[in-house]
């Protein structure tokens, strides 16, 4: 992959400061232009989008325009429909002790804006963000992972051919390009990444006051009570939740909490929906709908959790390392029952198609299991047919969304904001949400400026006039 040399990276950000300073970016008509491009990019260029795609993660075509080629563009058609009541000055009233005054609050674009992305969906986690910045009237540079190089170099040869370089470029490169970029001075920052980098780019911001977003991960718990829905759909959502880009997403359940009458079922359905989707354990290397792991590195991690997991008292369900290929980046769909706390599958964010089961007794046990975690879930799922005990769930554990009886499905729902709380991020994306995060409300208060509305000019020193102040 050629990285973008400090010189251009510089050069960016001060045409798109220029640009900026024009005004150009403010007109809604400029806005709807610019994102009836990303459509146009979209629906001219989603072969090449989705070819990348299966380069970089062996995502199939389907899975490919799904998850991350036809949201991108139904987020660009929402903000080109919308955009004139999002950003619809409000009007307010102003307190009696202020009267008269007319108060406003203005919706105006931020300035240049900065979005880097991670490797798991490589084309929605750099274009959605972007999207909600150009609705916004801002300009934007995105800087992909350099873990997908075909997602980098597709988007480094396309985007100029529909963008001006001041209005939506891409740089290329891994941490010394990312440190450059972060030296510079942003108007706001959309980072998605993994917690631990989330604090370099939290920490490198402070230092310009550049304004941050942090999507960011962790173990997102998913419960099934005694009282759970139907099996055979409840196990297959599950299922495609998890396999779903080999595991490698953030809202992903992370390991599942099922109460003990219901474990035995549990295991059978979950196994019985694998091999219906992706046929018998020894088969599956062959299923080209199963997406592999990013790189070599990261299967070889999946493969030392298991061990680990095994000698913390694990149980293989399904799938297992034997059935891996580190070289093909291949994991298979693993289930692992009952590992003990302190195995890595607990403690650290799994990212990957492994999946362990826990038994629990009753649902305050499950509660306490789930605080005894480091952080904050991005996601929470509870399957249960009684809705007084998601509540009851969604009262005694914080997260950054959630989901009753289904998975993932929350990420795609633009009318609801997406985003972490404490350690999974904080900030928001998505539809309105996402074009308010790249909007400063500007507060805008007029009044008249005539004697009659001085009130005797109470507010103006010597304060103690009138006695008992001063
Ligand atoms: P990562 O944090 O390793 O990398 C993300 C970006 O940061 C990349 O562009 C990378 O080049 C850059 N980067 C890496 N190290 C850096 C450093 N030291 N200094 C400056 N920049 C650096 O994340 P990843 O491994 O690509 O992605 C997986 C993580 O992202 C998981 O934790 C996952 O949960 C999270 N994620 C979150 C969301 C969300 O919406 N909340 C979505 C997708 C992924």
């Amino acid at each position: 992959m050629s990285s973008t040399p400090n010189e251009k990276i510089s050069a960016l950000h001060e045409a798109q400061k220029k640009l900026f300073a024009t005004s150009k970016t403010r007109p809604l008509m400029w806005r709807k232009q610019q994102l009836a491009k990303v459509v146009k990019f979209i629906d001219e260029c989603s072969t090449q989008i989705s070819d990348a795609l299966t380069k970089d993660l062996g995502k199939t075509a389907f899975e490919g325009e799904v998850t991350e080629i036809e949201v991108t563009k139904l987020e660009a058609l929402e903000a080109i429909e919308n955009l004139d009541s999002w950003s619809a000055t409000e009007y307010v009233s102003a307190p009696g002790a202020l009267m008269p005054s007319f108060c406003e609050m203005r919706k105006e674009p931020r300035g240049v804006t900065l979005v880097i992305g991670p490797f798991n969906y490589p084309f929605s986690t750099g274009f959605g963000p972007a999207v909600s910045a150009l609705a916004a009237g801002n300009t934007c540079i995105i800087k992909p992972s350099e873990m997908c190089p075909a997602t980098d170099k597709m988007l480094r040869d396309l985007i100029p051919k529909y963008f001006d370089p001041e209005v939506l470029a891409v740089v290329s490169g891994a941490i010394p390009e990312t440190t450059k970029l972060m030296e510079l001075e942003w108007d706001m920052i959309f980072f998605t990444g993994s917690e631990r980098v989330g604090k370099i780019i939290a920490g490198a911001a402070a230092k310009t006051l550049s304004p941050v977003i942090l999507e960011l991960g962790g173990k997102s718990p998913l419960i099934i009570t005694k009282e759970m829905p139907e099996l055979e759909a409840m196990a297959n959502r599950i299922m495609w939740g998890k396999t779903i880009n080999a595991g490698q997403t953030c809202v992903a359940p992370d390991y599942v909490l099922v109460q003990e009458e219901n474990v035995e079922a549990v295991l059978e359905a979950f196994k019985t929906s694998l091999e219906n989707m992706f046929g018998k354990t020894n088969e599956q290397i062959k299923n080209s709908t199963f997406s592999r792991n990013v790189s070599v590195d990261h299967t070889k991690r999946l493969i030392s959790m298991i061990d680990d997991a095994k000698s913390n008292g694990g149980k293989i369900v399904t799938g297992g390392s034997e059935y891996g290929d580190a070289k093909a980046k291949y994991f298979p769909p693993t289930i692992i029952y009952n590992p003990g706390p302190k195995s890595k599958i607990l403690t650290e964010e799994i990212f990957g198609c492994i999946l362990p089961i826990i038994p629990y007794k009753t649902n305050g046990d499950a509660i306490r299991y789930i605080n005894t975690m480091r952080g904050t879930p991005l996601a929470l799922y509870v399957f249960t047919r009684i809705r007084e005990h998601f509540d009851f769930f969604m009262d005694a554990v914080p997260s950054g969304g959630a989901v009753h009886n289904d998975v993932l499905l929350h990420f795609a729902c633009s009318t609801i904001p997406f985003g972490g709380l404490g350690t999974s991020g904080y900030g928001s994306g998505h539809g309105k949400h996402g074009f308010d995060s790249f909007t400063h409300t500007r507060g805008v208060l007029s009044k008249p400026c005539k004697g009659i509305f001085e009130f005797g000019g109470i507010r103006y020193p010597p304060y103690d006039r009138y006695g008992g102040f001063s």
